[in-house]
């Protein structure tokens, strides 16, 4: 029996001290990176299906490494939130996203919150921020998750309530594959919600996604909500969209996420 206790625990302890350590590995190679500037948002279309025209984008971070080249935040979101950094690399996000906004004062550009972040406060001043810009609030939009509004504690529900009434717009993220907390949708006055890629991705060939697609968007319609289809990538999927009445589009079909002067050449040139 201790023999092999001994094993268990000489198996699992290497193990678990990589992964502690791969994660310290990363939190430095982030602090570093945050120091030399090496995060982007980059900015990728939505279209608005009754004009055809480009209106909204979706701000998306983007790592730009000096060696391994761009990196997606799938990669490293969750360690820069556990080690706190996801508020000043939010931050940076949205400053970068109000000098857009500048050069676009007509458009309205999304910017995502992760549910940490969002509890940080970090993003709270966000609307007073557009004012001394002289930016109209309803070109931000803000992207969270259905999670976050079953959390109760005030500076959560004072945050949401603070960019409603500054008129900062709020999406639901991956609309459908969170809490569908429905009473919560109502409360805190969501204008848009946002399809999930996963029910986009089989709306030409299962049943199932597409009736949930058109459910979705039926039922936002009735509660005053618009919607935004995000990974639309075949036009047999944008045609579906555009029959059960989707208001928006997002995904490679249309436009990939664009670096800050390719995105602002995308819009000169008409979308
Ligand atoms: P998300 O908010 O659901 O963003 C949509 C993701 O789908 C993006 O991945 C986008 O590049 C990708 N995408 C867009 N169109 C298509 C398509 O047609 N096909 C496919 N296959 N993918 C498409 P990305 O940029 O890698 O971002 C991943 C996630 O990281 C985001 O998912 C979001 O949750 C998070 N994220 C991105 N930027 C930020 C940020 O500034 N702050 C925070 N807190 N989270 C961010
Ligand atoms: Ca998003
Ligand atoms: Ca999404
Ligand atoms: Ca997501």
């Amino acid at each position: 029996a201790k023999a092999s206790g001994r094993n268990c625990f000489s198996y699992f302890t290497p193990c678990l001290q990589e992964e502690a350590l791969r994660r310290q590995d990363v939190a430095n190679r982030l602090r570093r990176a945050l120091v030399a500037q090496q995060f982007e948002a980059w900015f990728q279309p939505i279209i608005e299906l009754a004009s055809g025209r480009v209106v909204k984008a979706e701000a998306l971070l983007r790592w730009q490494h000096p060696e391994l080249g761009t990196i997606a935040p799938g990669d490293f979101i969750a360690v820069a939130e556990e080690i706190g950094l996801i508020g000043d690399i939010g931050n940076l996000v949205f400053q970068q996203t109000l000098d857009v906004l500048e050069h676009w004062p007509t458009g309205q550009i999304s910017v995502n919150i992760s549910p940490r972040q969002f509890i940080s406060g970090d993003c709270r001043h966000w609307p007073q921020e557009l004012l001394e810009r002289q930016l109209p609030a309803s070109c931000l939009a803000v992207e969270i998750t259905e999670g976050l509004l079953l959390d109760e504690r005030p500076l959560v529900v004072n945050t949401l309530l603070g960019f409603h009434q500054a008129g900062v717009e709020v999406s639901i993220d991956d609309f459908g594959t969170g809490y569908s907390a429905m009473s919560y949708l109502k409360k805190f006055n969501i204008d848009y919600l946002k399809i999930d890629r996963s029910f986009i991705q089989g709306l030409a060939t299962d049943n199932t996604d597409r009736a949930i697609a058109e459910a979705i968007i039926a039922m936002a319609h009735k509660l005053g909500m618009r919607v935004i289809a995000e990974g639309v990538e075949t036009p047999a999927q944008l045609e579906l969209l555009r029959e059960a009445g989707c208001d928006y589009v997002q995904g490679y079909l249309l436009a990939r996420p664009l670096p800050r002067e390719a995105f602002l050449a995308f819009l000169r040139q008409g979308g």
